[in-house]
C-alpha cells in the first residue's frame, strides 16, 4: 500500500534527508587513502546521534537473522551495496566507495547514497560514476505527476545500458516515509508507461546501482555485502524525492559533497 504524504510530512522528511546529506558530506571529508571503513562508520554514527537522529541501518534485519552491524553501508570497488564497515577494509588511492546512509528523525526516514573517489581514480571508473549519477537525475526528471514508475526505470536503464554498463536487478529503489522501505518498488530497469502512477505526496528513493560489466551479483559470507560476479567496480547514487504540486522536490542533497569534490579536483 502506498502512503501519500502531507505537506507537513514532506517537510519532516526533508529534515531527515538534509541530515543524511550532511552526514554523507562529513564522511566524504574523511574519505582518503589510509582510513578504514570502520572509522568512517564511527564518524557517521556520532554525527547522526549528535543531531538527534537514529542511524536506521544499524540493526536492520535481513532474512538470515543477521542484523546489519554498521550505521552506514560502505561498499568499496566491486561491492555494489550493503558493504559492512570493517577495520580490515582500508581505503587506498584509486578506490571508489559508495556510502549509503539512512536516518530516522522525528518519526520520518531519510535515505541517500553517494559514490566517492579516493584520491585519483581511473578515467573508465570515473565514467561509470558520471553515468550512474546522470542516470539518477534522468530518473528524477521522469518523476512528475501523471507519469508512471516505469518511466523512471526506463530512463535509468537506457542511459546506463547505452554505455555498455550493467543494471543490477536484485535491488531496487522504494517508497519511503515512516518506514525506510515502503511501496512502491522503483526498479532501475523497466518499461515506459508501466507500473504505479506518480501522484502528489508520493515519496520515493531512486537509486541506480550500476556495474562496469555484468549485472550479476552474489552475496558474501557475511550475509550482507553484495559483490559483482565479475569483480569489476559498481557505482550507487541515491536521492529521496517527493512529488509536490505536480513536480519533483529532491529532499536529499549532494551540494556539500560537490563543493568538496571541486576542492579536490574530483568533479565528475
Ligand atoms: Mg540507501
Ligand atoms: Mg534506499
Amino acid at each position: 500500500m502506498i502512503f501519500l504524504k502531507t505537506e507537513d510530512e514532506i517537510e519532516r522528511m526533508r529534515a531527515a534527508n538534509q541530515l543524511v546529506a550532511a552526514t554523507l558530506a562529513e564522511v566524504g571529508r574523511a574519505v582518503a587513502p589510509g582510513i578504514s571503513t570502520a572509522q568512517l562508520n564511527r564518524l557517521a554514527d556520532e554525527f547522526i546521534r549528535d543531531h538527534g537522529a537514529i542511524p536506521t541501518f544499524l540493526g536492520f534485519p535481513n532474512p538470515y537473522g543477521s542484523p546489519f552491524p554498521g550505521s552506514i553501508c560502505t561498499s568499496v570497488n566491486e561491492v555494489v551495496v550493503h558493504g559492512v564497515p570493517s577495520e580490515d577494509v582500508v581505503l587506498k588511492d584509486g578506490d571508489i566507495i559508495s556510502v549509503d546512509c539512512g536516518t530516522l528523525l522525528d518519526g520520518y526516514n531519510g535515505d541517500s547514497c553517494y559514490t566517492f573517489q579516493v584520491g585519483e581514480v581511473a578515467e573508465d571508473v570515473r565514467q561509470l560514476l558520471r553515468t550512474t549519477k546522470e542516470a539518477l537525475y534522468l530518473g528524477i526528471g521522469q518523476a512528475v505527476a501523471g507519469h508512471r514508475i516505469g518511466d523512471i526505470s526506463y530512463a535509468v536503464q537506457t542511459h546506463c545500458e547505452a554505455q555498455g554498463y550493467g543494471v543490477v536487478r536484485e535491488f531496487v529503489g522504494h517508497g519511503i516515509g515512516r518506514d525506510m522501505h515502503e511501496d512502491p518498488q522503483v526498479p532501475n530497469y523497466g518499461r515506459r508507461g508501466q507500473g504505479k502512477q506518480i501522484k502528489n505526496g508520493l515519496c520515493i528513493a531512486i537509486e541506480p546501482m550500476i556495474t562496469m560489466g555484468t549485472y550479476e551479483v552474489y552475496m558474501s559470507e557475511d550475509k550482507w555485502s553484495i559483490y559483482t560476479r565479475d569483480s569489476r567496480p559498481a557505482a550507487h547514487f541515491e536521492h529521496t524525492i517527493a512529488i509536490h504540486h505536480g513536480k519533483v522536490d529532491i529532499l536529499s542533497s549532494f551540494e556539500e559533497i560537490e563543493v568538496l569534490e571541486a576542492q579536490r579536483n574530483q568533479t565528475l
